[in-house]
């Protein structure tokens, strides 16, 4: 089961938090009413803040920008897929099942937050939600943001259905818990295993501006998929390419703390994305409360 965030100190003081600066140039606001400390070197992501209709978006604005996302982790693999991406110098987004969002991967979830990737909620089960109650969609969703935002202190603002089903009120329940819907619209059927180099085809076969490219980095082996990807992104640059997370892609924000002590495996140096939001802590009174 998903550890309870042990960092209460730090959820309260994001909760006492004001919005000083928006942008990728932003940052160097100081604390309101606070005399001190000096600028902060590293930034925490503590959340990101969807916008818009209460739609499923299978993909975003006709730029000549993709985003990549993996479903069904974390799993043992994981690991290998935040590296490749890392070496490769571009984002993804994972969409995780809660149920799975264990202690074990406290540090591959940390890792994947300071590479920049997003973190997305992929119900807690993974059971098609369209023969759900609207109570237990919430539950699904709800238990999974929970097992997110306790090992890793973010809360995710994007949501896949499993198996692509949903109908309205599924994207209402999301809305609800302030995630939006996200299918896709590149989808190379790895989960059937055809090989690396059909899975390679495909998605360079489907890519358009503005897609979001379906994959799976858990859920069986997923090895094809993890050899096919740095030959799909070198491919992709070459034909001008630029890699976002879900949440950049449809112009959503991030939300990013100052963090200022004790966060040598948390924390992230600017330049933040653009879009990003950076929010002061108010040192004053700390109210002990779970973030909203
Ligand atoms: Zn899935």
């Amino acid at each position: 089961m998903p550890a309870r965030n042990p960092r209460v100190l730090r959820s309260a003081w994001a909760l006492a938090a004001a919005v000083v600066a928006i942008g990728a140039g932003a940052g160097t606001g100081l604390a309101l009413g606070s005399p001190k400390p000096p600028a902060p070197v590293f930034y925490r992501p503590v959340r990101c803040v969807r916008r818009g209709r209460a739609v499923a978006y299978s993909d975003g604005p006709h730029r000549k920008v993709v985003a990549l996302s993996f479903d069904d982790g974390p799993a043992p693999i994981t690991p290998s897929f935040v590296r490749m991406l890392a070496a490769q110098h571009v984002p993804a987004t994972f969409f995780m099942i809660g149920d799975q969002v264990g202690a074990q991967y406290r540090s591959t979830l940390r890792r994947e937050l300071r590479s920049g990737d997003a973190l997305g909620d992929h119900t807690y089960t993974h059971p098609d939600l369209e023969l759900l109650s609207g109570g237990e969609v919430y539950g699904q969703l709800h238990k999974t943001i929970e097992a997110i935002r306790g090992l890793t202190g973010y809360t995710p603002c994007v949501f896949r259905p499993p198996y692509g089903d949903y109908d309205q009120s599924v994207i209402d329940t999301a809305k609800s818990l302030g995630l939006a819907t996200i299918l896709w619209d590149v989808d190379p059927s790895d989960y059937t295993l055809p090989g690396t180099s059909v899975i390679e085809q495909r998605v360079l076969d489907q890519v358009q501006p503005g897609s979001i490219i379906l994959s799976h980095d858990g859920g069986g082996p997923r090895g094809e998929t993890l050899a096919a990807y740095p030959y799909i992104i070198q491919a992709l640059k070459r034909r001008g390419y630029r890699f976002e997370t879900v949440p950049q892609l449809l112009g959503f924000h991030t939300v990013y703390l100052p963090c200022v002590k004790d966060c040598k495996d948390e924390g992230v140096k600017k330049p933040l994305p653009p879009g990003s939001i950076i929010e002061a802590a108010n040192p004053a009174p700390v109210r002990q409360s779970r973030r909203g």
